[in-house]
């Protein structure tokens, strides 16, 4: 029924017909909506997103259509109904709404990142059933009586805006800042002002983000300075890491430990004795797999892009160290930390079916280069 036939249709009906529809119909969308989220969910356990994407908010996006923000609410939601199940009878009644479990999901995720402790299970139950049936707005009141100094953080977030404005993509940015970042900005100034007496926010934040990246990148065995153009690398050509029937993958200098093993392959100590282990890799080798791929994770989605993703990234070997796949030029590549992980579950689950065992995500996957 197209929406002319179904605009007529509707005002022959009564007005206690058609307002029952109308319940009905928001009955109808909430169910669906909760049906998304248990989707969303499933997908995420098995990394289906990361075969075309590198993160579930990019797959909603880009394969869903849904705005940022309104994939930023679901995915919340639906990791607020993975702690808490009852969750989905509330936002099936319509007690909560998807604005109103993300709110609650946002701030226990803030609060837990500036106070190092997760709130108990009993205690996010509590939180939910105070904030049912309650607005966006009035849930904002009772977070904020929660934990103000979360509130607080949390809305200068939101007041961090960026606005393109001009055509060489230059941004306008509104951000707050704290007294002491304002003082340690003052200090550098006083610090650095042989160099520029008087220099700009703007150019302060330009000297800081040179001199981190320049840390950084000594850190991680790469001295040429991080390049911000996000230049293609050449694809590598190779065997695909999926054929080799092992976990094992080692993680670069600049991402945080991904396994056991990983760790130490981050950041290795120099290596003085002969046989250095396996895993080892040199400063030297970091610094070509870093230039050859450009900075940008090389795994090869199935729509024949490359990753676009230059956070988080590992450098990984293509055939394992555990099946003897050695730390050479060739063995390594570059690969976030969401496809570095989806590489390691199909290798164990292909180690499983080389065990004789059952694999439960079957998803095939194709390796960068
Ligand atoms: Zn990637």
């Amino acid at each position: 029924m197209n929406f002319i036939t179904l605009s007529k249709d509707l005002q022959t009906l009564n007005n206690h017909d058609l307002l029952a529809r109308a319940r009905e119909l928001a009955h109808e969308e909430r169910r669906a909506g909760i049906a998304l989220l248990h989707h969303l969910r499933e997908i995420e356990r098995r990394r289906l997103f990361a075969l075309n994407h590198s993160s579930l908010h990019e797959y909603v996006v880009r394969e869903l259509g849904y705005s940022d923000g309104a994939a930023h609410r679901r995915i919340s939601a639906m990791r607020l109904m993975s702690t808490i199940p009852e969750v989905e009878d509330r936002l099936r009644s319509g007690a909560l709404t998807l604005s109103t479990a993300s709110q609650v999901q946002n701030f226990l995720r803030a609060e837990k990142k500036l106070t190092g402790t997760s709130v108990s299970t009993t205690e996010v139950r509590n939180l939910v059933s105070i904030i049912e049936g309650k607005s966006t707005r009035e849930t904002d009141a009772i977070l904020a009586a929660r934990a103000p100094e979360v509130a607080q953080h949390l809305a200068a977030r939101t007041l961090e805006r960026t606005r393109v404005v001009s055509t060489d993509h230059s941004v306008q940015v509104t951000l707050t800042l704290s007294r002491d970042l304002q003082l340690k900005l003052q200090r550098l100034r006083d610090r650095t002002a042989h160099r520029d007496p008087n220099p700009s926010l703007a150019q302060q934040i330009e000297w800081l983000a040179d001199f981190a990246l320049a840390k950084l990148s000594g850190a991680s065995g790469e001295k040429r300075k991080v390049s911000s153009s996000g230049a293609e690398a050449p694809s590598r050509s190779s065997s695909s890491g999926a054929e080799a029937p092992s976990r094992s993958s080692s993680s670069g200098a600049e991402a945080p430990s991904r396994s056991s093993s990983s760790g130490a392959e981050a950041m290795p100590a120099p290596c003085k004795n002969a046989n250095p282990s396996p895993r080892y890799i040199s400063s030297s080798l970091r610094r070509e797999v870093w230039r050859r791929a450009a900075h940008r994770c090389e795994m090869r989605l199935f729509s024949g892009m490359r990753c676009s993703r230059t956070h988080l990234l590992q450098i990984d070997h293509l055939h394992p160290v555990a099946w003897g796949g050695a730390s050479t030029a060739d063995n390594l590549q570059l690969l976030c930390a969401v496809h570095n992980q989806l590489k390691s579950d199909q290798l164990g689950n292909l180690a499983l079916k080389t065990a004789g065992g059952k694999s439960k995500n079957t998803t095939k996957v194709t390796s960068a280069s």
